[in-house]
């Protein structure tokens, strides 16, 4: 049996984990940027950003202010386990604490902050059942000055791939310096506008140096991201050749009259951390 208190302790550590550290491949690909790039103001913006990473992992301390609001992707395999939302849910309010994290989910309208990042359907969790012999959680803080820039188009079928590129690359024109650049892009296309937003989401779980196993899908990647890269935009907002890190893209079949595209914008602080728990009850972190 998983318990309650296992799922709530795994919840703060990836909080932890998360808000404090990059994954890999996003410091690696930071720091390639960074050899690359001849502009000295965006050199000087990404030497910033590295030499500011660094000091948060040595201090365990977040790599920014804003640490997000928590969003979390669970796997569900052949366990048994506890009540993983109300597990979930501490483990956040603990980790508010604990981290810190700052309090940034509020009512959206009243705009109320109960102040421990928890409320009405956040932390947001996204639920998947697997055949696997562990339960698997993802933890994805994410930062408004990057979400606010995602975007939702409704093409007609008609406008086709040349159509998804237009409008991937004038979201990422329209956000400017907004989501802190050098970004990563993830892109959703088909299934209905909710479909296309979320998999435009869950586009960004993926490493930057995994391309999609579909050639044609892989070959779009590359294309969005050496013609965003082209764009000028750079680090910050500067000007240089690193407006994005990587571009991902996940699609599903969608109605023969629909081409929805979604756009989601991760800012360079890429936040995610991962976990499983086993049967046992042992914690291991991805
Ligand atoms: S967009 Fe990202 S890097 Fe910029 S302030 Fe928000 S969380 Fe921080």
């Amino acid at each position: 049996m998983i318990t309650e208190e296992k799922i709530k302790e795994a919840t703060v550590g990836l909080l932890q984990r998360a808000s404090t550290t990059l994954p890999s491949d996003i410091l690696a690909a930071l720091k390639e940027a960074y050899e690359k790039e001849d502009s000295p103001p965006a050199k000087m913006q990404l030497k910033a950003i590295l030499d500011n990473v660094d000091i948060a992992g040595k201090n365990t301390k977040p790599i920014c202010q804003d640490t997000g609001v928590p969003l979390f992707y669970v796997k569900i395999g052949k366990v048994y386990y506890g009540d993983i939302g109300k597990a979930i849910n501490e483990g956040v309010m603990e980790a508010t604490k604990k981290v810190p994290l700052r309090p940034n989910a509020v009512h959206p309208l009243s705009r109320k902050n109960p102040g421990n990042n928890v409320g009405r359907n956040m932390p947001y969790i996204n639920y998947k059942v697997t055949g696997e012999p562990w339960l698997e959680i993802i933890a994805f803080p994410k930062g408004a000055g990057s979400e606010n820039m995602s975007a939702l188009a409704m093409l007609v079928p008609s406008q086709g791939v040349k159509g998804v590129k237009e409008f991937v690359l004038n979201t990422v024109v329209k956000a400017g310096s907004n989501p802190c650049p050098p970004t990563v892009i993830g892109v959703g296309v088909g299934g209905s506008a909710d479909i296309a937003m979320k998999l435009a989401k869950e586009a960004l779980l993926r490493p930057i140096t995994q391309r999609h196993e579909e050639p044609e899908i892989a070959k779009l990647e590359t294309e969005l991201k050496d013609a965003l890269n082209m764009l000028g935009i750079g680090p910050m907002g500067l000007g240089g050749r690193a407006t994005v890190l990587g571009v991902n893209v996940e699609y599903a079949y969608c109605h023969t009259a629909s081409l929805p595209v979604a756009v989601n914008v991760q800012c360079w602080a890429a936040r995610k951390s991962s976990c499983r728990i086993h049967p046992d009850g042992k914690i291991e972190y991805l």
